[in-house]
């Protein structure tokens, strides 16, 4: 039997044994991407992260209900309710109206775009994705709930939630009241009461939404809460987040949440390390920010990415380099060529190897000894390559490298011939000649690449 799941939970600040709140369902919420622009390799991280989480508690059998939000509305630059919208923001950089309609344009765009970058990471699709916009009707909902129980006041720019109503307020990572940005926030606004409250509903009489507190939109914070909570429940089993999140938006869901229903909100708190780059952090109001585009045209893939965020545990930051990526890629093609050899023929999974992969897993999540483990199967003289194809396809479950689609082909022995044929046009320097012939194979379906041990021949 492999050991208990065990997750690190901010809440509690202690690694413990998850138990869900229903036999073998879990809910779990990750806060999505604010859709102004494209998604950095930073924020991907967390969703890689969400990934193999969803796909550990699935290897201990749970059926897991996974929400991904799409904050295409009211996402502020500043945490501290100040400055420009996001959304706004990027319709200005793109020079499209100031529309609803043109706001709508743009978040669809880029949830494209961020749907796109899930699956080329082989991110699983979320069982929800739903849009900050569409849940009006919710935040609304929430709000006249923590009215009506006088958690609210209203200012000249909008309402704003009293953390003073709340004991409790701060729990999460024991956040204290006395920081730099809340005493910066004072300054900001003269109208809150205490200098830790927040907008849940911010006016705009030209652009927005129709509210009891005026035309405008809904707190980031009120969105969070009330689409976890329209699709989970009151109280659901797992909350994730990168660490950023933890001092204000993660403990504003929570007061909000817990007020309104008076119940627990998320029981288990989950939160990913930064990616930095040159010793700061990667973000994308800092203009250093690398999409998975950028790592493509550096020939380095998204799924290589991948393998070298799962070589660093979730809680770990990371340091971005161009050497280290190199270093992952080329570990990563390694792997696909020792899947290859293996062959097509799957046999038995080995119960020991899957056992310990299990207790690495479990081990809140420890990819790094997980990675460990699949090379020293992929070296053991013992278990047949049939069962070695077993095993590790049973790890790539979890660890999510699309290891299964990797198959040999059989090559013709015409394809054979044109690619000889095209090696020696290329020695001879005729690269006239070796782009016809490359075109040649091509229209047979099949690619060729040119690498450090010669031509590689595939399926397109
Ligand atoms: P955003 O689109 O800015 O709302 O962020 C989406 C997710 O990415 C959030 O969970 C953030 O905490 C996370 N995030 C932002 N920057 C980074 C980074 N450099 N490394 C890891 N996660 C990040
Ligand atoms: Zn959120």
């Amino acid at each position: 039997m492999p050991k208990n799941l065990t997750l690190s939970n901010t809440l509690t600040g202690k690694k413990e044994e998850f138990v869900s709140l229903l036999p073998k369902k879990v809910g779990m919420y990750n806060c999505g991407p604010t859709v102004y622009d494209s998604a950095h390799i930073g924020n991907l991280r967390s969703y890689v992260f969400a990934d193999v989480l969803r796909r550990t508690l699935e290897l201990n059998g749970y059926d897991v209900t996974q929400v991904i939000n799409i904050t295409d509305i009211g996402h502020l630059a500043s945490d501290s309710d100040e400055g420009e919208d996001k959304m706004t923001k990027g319709l200005k950089r793109e020079g499209k109206p100031l529309t609803l309609e043109a706001m709508k344009e743009l978040a669809d765009f880029y949830t494209e775009r961020f749907k796109e970058d899930l699956k080329d990471l082989n991110i699983q699709l979320p069982t929800f994705l739903p849009k900050a916009s569409e849940h009006i009707k919710e935040d609304i909902e929430l709000l006249k709930k923590l009215e009506a129980k006088g958690f609210i006041y209203t200012t000249s720019d909008g309402a704003y939630f009293d953390t003073s109503k709340d004991p409790d307020y701060g729990k999460l990572g024991n956040i204290h009241i006395k920081t730099d940005e809340t005493e910066s926030r004072i300054s900001l606004n003269p109208e809150k009461k205490n200098p830790k409250d927040f907008a849940v509903w911010k006016k705009n009489d030209k652009l927005g939404y129709e509210s009891p507190w005026g035309k405008g939109f809904p707190g980031w914070h009120i969105e969070c809460s009330a689409m976890s909570m329209k699709y989970l429940g009151e109280t659901f089993d797992i909350h994730t987040g990168g660490v950023d999140h933890i001092p204000v938006h993660h403990n504003n869901e929570i007061a909000q949440s817990e007020c309104a229903t008076g119940k627990p909100y998320a029981r288990f708190w989950l939160h990913n390390a930064f990616v930095n780059i040159e010793g700061g952090k990667m973000a994308k109001s800092e203009g250093n920010f690398l999409r998975i585009q950028t790592l493509k045209d550096r020939n380095i893939s998204p799924l290589a990415y991948r393998y070298w965020l799962l070589g660093a545990r979730y809680s770990s930051p990371m340091n971005f380099s161009w050497e280290a990526l190199e270093g992952a890629q080329n570990a990563f093609n390694k792997l696909e060529n020792r899947i290859l050899e293996l062959g097509n023929e799957i046999g038995n999974t080995n119960a020991e190897y899957a056992r310990k992969f299990a207790d690495f897993a479990n081990d809140d999540l420890d990819t790094p000894q997980a990675l460990a483990l699949m090379w020293e199967l992929l070296s053991d003289k013992v278990i047949s390559n049939p069962d070695k194809k077993a095993t590790v396809l049973k790890f790539d479950e979890v660890l999510g490298f699309g290891l299964g689609a990797i198959q040999t082909t059989i090559i013709p022995p015409e394809i054979h011939l044109l690619a000889e044929e095209r090696e020696i046009a290329r020695i001879n320097k005729d690269f006239k000649k070796s782009d016809e012939l490359r075109a040649e194979i091509e229209k047979h379906g099949y690619s060729v690449k040119d690498t450090p041990e010669g031509q590689k021949i595939s399926n397109i």
